[in-house]
């Protein structure tokens, strides 16, 4: 049997070798591009919002096995969702990683939680989402965690 920590990072080794929607979309609604110079992940989101749906969303990019992993579960957990309803979630996501609160229904996002004992990594695991919200907010300036 694994312990759910062991499973969690099986997950996360997973959505790093085979991210979901890494690709880029043709003519988005909004895209930003975000750092984290402390790690030295970048990555850039495109998002598709139809009366305020996320329709689409995507990530390319390069960094280490968190922030990777994070932009790939994030891409499935966001769409589908309204504008307000994926800024809400980071706002939960926020809060699971930096251990201020529990989050309520985190989903495949419980994954990170570990991410509260190691604060260095948090940065990672959030890039995607403060990228995110420039994407979706049409920010133009490069996002970074510093
Ligand atoms: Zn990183």
């Amino acid at each position: 049997m694994l312990d759910s920590r062991e499973l969690y990072q099986q997950i996360i080794l997973d959505h790093n070798r085979n991210p979901r929607n890494f690709r880029a979309i043709p003519a988005p609604s909004g895209h930003a591009e975000g750092n984290n110079p402390l790690c030295g992940d970048a990555v850039s989101i495109d998002v598709t919002l139809s009366d305020h749906v996320i329709t689409d969303v995507a990530f390319q990019g390069a960094g280490c096995a968190i922030s990777r992993a994070s932009a790939s579960l994030m891409t499935e957990t966001i769409k589908g969702k309204t504008r307000q309803e994926a800024l809400d979630l980071f706002d939960g996501f926020r809060d699971l990683v930096t251990g201020a609160a529990e989050m309520s229904d985190p989903g495949p996002l419980a994954v990170f939680a570990s991410l509260r004992d190691f604060p260095a990594r948090v940065k990672c695991a959030t890039l995607a989402w403060h990228t995110l919200r420039a994407a979706i907010e049409g920010t133009t300036e490069t996002i970074t965690t510093e």
